[in-house]
């Protein structure tokens, strides 16, 4: 199931980058941000990967070694896919106007100057890598010989640059993706499902996390509630550069339940980042996750209360 996702979202990005060339003679696989970080081969490759990522984690499996690998195969296949897509809707019009709207003849029905072959995808894709222009003439002689200026030809480097783009991104994607959520540390067969409690300061910071800790240690499950509930009652204006967010997270397979706290900081544009090595997941007992998940009105179906 996983692997079809893949695919669709495989063939997704394959068809994106293929519009753009129809449609705006844009080819965003190549697109750089300061000629060197391939953001447009980046994006695809990650779009490429999502699906299958998606699909693996919706089983809720932790994304390993193998999938990663998938992923930059999928990625790897957009990027010859998006090429050959390209040779595939290159044709030339009746005026010698060399077009990606499929108007005119396909260019496989022309040869490179001079050579009887025709224009093959290796010998165009080849020849596109080697000239900054290509000529070609008509294989039955009807339109003539004419020169195009390729205006896309890729260096070696750039090729390599695209194709880092296309394996990071869809390494990035799957890292981004998994990074965002907590895997069950109990059954090791889901993802938790997260429910917010609150966000505070470093100011609170302190004083919270000795109370919570003493409920957690003596597992008492009123105190660790009513502080849960006191806090969110305080509405605090955050104004620090760091923010703690609170959830309570619960596993949908074995109902075990986790107190998750994101350390996130403020970066330059005025927006928080997390950062992941700070982040604390503390087990709870289930007599404190049902009597939170009661309180917040999100109680599990199934869950079961231990006192
Ligand atoms: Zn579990």
């Amino acid at each position: 199931m996983a692997k079809i996702f893949g695919l669709l979202t495989t063939a997704a990005s394959i068809f994106i980058a293929l519009l753009s060339i129809s449609l705006f003679n844009f080819k965003v696989h190549s697109l750089t941000i300061l000629f060197i970080i391939p953001a447009g081969s980046l994006a695809l490759g990650g779009l490429a990967a999502f699906g299958y990522y998606h699909g693996v984690m919706k089983m809720g499996k932790k994304l390993v070694k193998t999938n990663y690998l998938f992923g930059v195969i999928l990625a790897l296949i957009t990027m010859v896919g998006i090429e050959y897509g390209e040779y595939m809707i290159t044709y030339v019009s009746a005026d010698n106007v060399v077009n990606h709207r499929l108007q005119g003849e396909h260019i496989s029905n022309y040869s490179l100057n001079d050579s009887n072959e025709p224009l093959t995808f290796y010998n165009y894709y080849s020849n596109k890598l080697d000239n900054s222009s290509v000529s070609i003439s008509s294989r039955s002689n009807v339109n003539g010989g004419l020169t195009f200026e390729s205006g896309r030809t890729m260096s070696t480097f750039n090729l390599v640059v695209q194709g880092l783009g296309f394996i990071l991104g869809s390494l990035f994607g799957g890292s981004m993706l998994s990074d965002s959520k907590n895997h069950c540390q109990s059954c090791q067969r889901a993802y938790l499902k997260e429910h917010e409690l609150f966000e505070i300061d470093e100011v609170d910071y302190d004083s919270i996390m000795v109370d919570l800790n003493q409920s957690i240690h003596d597992d008492n499950v009123y105190r660790f509630s009513d502080r849960i509930q006191q806090q969110k009652q305080i509405d605090n204006e955050l104004c620090e550069n760091i923010r703690y967010n609170f959830k309570i997270g619960q596993c949908p397979k074995c109902q075990e339940g986790y107190l998750i706290i994101r350390h996130n900081k403020i970066k330059d544009d005025g927006t928080y980042e997390e950062v992941l090595e700070q982040r604390k997941v503390t087990y709870l007992s289930r007599g404190i996750v049902a009597d939170i998940l009661k309180t917040i009105g999100n109680t599990e179906k199934g869950s079961s209360v231990h006192f």
